[in-house]
């Protein structure tokens, strides 16, 4: 059996780990591969290795630079394929999601192209008689990245392009449970002519984010995880000096208003709830159905969900299985919840067949949710969805703001100053208007409020570019040459 081991210094690690993890393929729920642990010495090295290379990729032209993530663009597009297939192998969304995933990382990195042009700073003349200002932005070192499973290749996508091209160095922590995708992208670094060390992979658990979080060498931490471990990071990591941008978890309501496209609000349901198992942090969960359209939202929704093939993510299913057997169990519980708390269950993604011994769960709806049941108040993360009735729009917007999270969110409607309305009132850091899953372009930034995010830097975008780089500030006065300059022919100071 496989065993995956770290990337550092451009090259697969030999060092060796007395702690490994199983990988699953979710879709047979058998061991595809193991994965080294990492023990905080692996860290170290890791850290040594990512300072050394600070010292000459710091001073790497943005020329140079570029030319690395133009070819690594390059490499990723001839890749696409392969690095889908391993996403679908590891994490068991369908082959076109998988796809997908790699395309909108792609659009990070054509951003982190136009580093030249992000990059320039301001410049004042005159600021006082003969003195000018200018500003500089200049890289932090080397940084760490702790991704989720639920993005293998697209999350640290998010962070390292744009820190390398500000001139950093990086070290990745992937998930356990899906490592493989990252490791490609590393061996795709060094064909695009990435210097050693200048990107390096750690596998592990809690020990490797200990590690990253308390080492000095770290100087910035980019997490992206479960609202819990994202406070533990952002708590400890900025205790340790470092700056840190923590995003977590999330439960994303699609607000319903009476006049909106029925259709495309039920095909956004089904899409934005079911795509990916509901594995995605802008996943919709509940759905808020101002009445009296929600039996008809229901009735729309139900005729679409039927049609929904659960299955292996290869073979030309919709929806593939859950990451793993705990996290199946998991969801399954939460739907028990619901059924004990009072919901009503539309249809019932338990009793929904597959062949072999794949971690699977169909679609779930539920209907009459009320905000105190845990399936309301909870992130499940699984292919469920709940839908709240209520009266006016001011009660659906109500219960967006008081919600724990405020990832994503969306309203359908027809009416333009009710959804100006409600991007302006609520409290959630990306919007959707007749969009349900208004993930962010590259060169806007991404990133959540309240407990979906901890920090105040969301990812890519400007933000990014800010987020890796530090501030300078200069104040300068030149004399005339007149004052004793060369000589360029220029009066002389008597
Ligand atoms: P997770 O929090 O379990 O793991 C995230 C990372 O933290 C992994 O690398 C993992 O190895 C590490 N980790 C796990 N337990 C740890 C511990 N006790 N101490 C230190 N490190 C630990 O999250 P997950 O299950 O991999 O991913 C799903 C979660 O991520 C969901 O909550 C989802 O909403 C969230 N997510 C959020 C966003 C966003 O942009 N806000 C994007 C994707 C996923």
């Amino acid at each position: 059996m496989e065993t995956i081991s770290h990337w550092i210094n451009g090259a697969l690690s030999t060092e060796k780990s007395d702690r490994t993890g199983d990988v699953y393929n979710p879709a047979t729920g058998q061991i595809c591969a193991k994965v080294n642990f990492a023990t905080p010495q692996t860290v170290d090295h890791a850290v040594d290795v990512a300072t050394k290379a600070f010292e000459t990729w710091r001073h790497a032209s943005l020329t140079k630079r570029t030319q690395v993530l133009f070819a690594f663009r390059e490499l990723v597009n001839q890749n696409k394929e392969k690095l889908a297939a391993l996403i679908t192998k590891e994490h068991g969304k369908v082959l076109s999601d998988a796809y997908g995933e790699v395309t909108r990382g792609l659009e990070v990195v054509e951003f982190a192209c136009g580093i030249p042009h992000l990059l320039k700073g301001g410049f004042s003349e005159e600021v006082s008689t003969g003195v000018d200002v200018y500003s500089i932005r200049q890289p932090l070192g080397p940084v760490a990245v702790i991704s989720p499973f639920n993005f293998p290749a697209m999350v640290p996508m998010w962070f390292f392009p744009i820190a390398i091209a500000c001139g950093n160095t990086v070290i990745v922590k992937p998930s356990e449970k899906d490592p493989s995708a990252i490791m490609l992208v590393a061996q795709l670094l060094k064909e695009a002519g990435l210097p050693e060390g200048v990107f390096n992979v750690v596998h592990g658990d809690k020990v490797a984010v200990d590690a990253l979080l308390t080492h000095p060498g770290i100087k910035s931490v980019s997490f992206v995880g479960s609202t819990p471990i994202a406070k533990y990071v952002y708590e400890n990591g900025t205790k340790a000096g470092k700056r840190v941008q923590a995003l977590g978890g999330a439960k994303n309501h699609m607000i319903v208003l009476p006049d909106a496209d029925l259709d495309l609000a039920a095909d956004a349901a089904i899409n934005a709830g079911f795509g990916s198992a509901g594995e995605r942090c802008m996943a919709i969960s509940a759905i808020v159905a101002v009445e009296p359209i929600a039996d008809k939202l229901i009735e729309k929704i139900t005729e679409r969900a039927t049609k929904i093939k659960t299955g292996d993510g290869t073979k030309g299913a919709d929806m593939g299985p859950l990451v793993t057997k705990v996290h199946r169990d998991k969801v399954a519980s939460y739907i028990e919840a619901g059924e004990k708390e009072g919901a009503k269950i539309v249809f019932d993604g338990r009793k929904v067949a597959v062949d072999g011994d794949g971690f699977w769960l169909g679609p779930t709806l539920f209907d009459q949710v009320k905000t105190s049941m845990s399936i309301y108040q909870e992130e499940i993360f699984g292919p469920v969805l709940s839908v709240i009735r209520v009266k006016s729009y001011d009660e659906a917007l109500k219960m967006v703001n008081d919600h724990q999270y405020g990832n994503g969110t969306a309203i359908f409607t027809n009416d333009g100053g009710a959804a100006r309305r409600f991007q302006n009132e609520v409290e959630v850091g990306m919007v959707g208007i007749n969009v349900p899953i208004p993930v962010p372009m590259a060169y806007f930034s991404f990133g959540g409020w309240k407990n979906s995010l901890f920090g105040d830097s969301h990812a890519h975008g400007t933000e990014g570019v800010h987020f890796f780089t530090r501030g300078k500030v200069v104040t300068s006065r030149w004399l005339d040459p007149s004052h004793g300059g060369i000589n360029l022919g220029f009066p002389q100071n008597t």
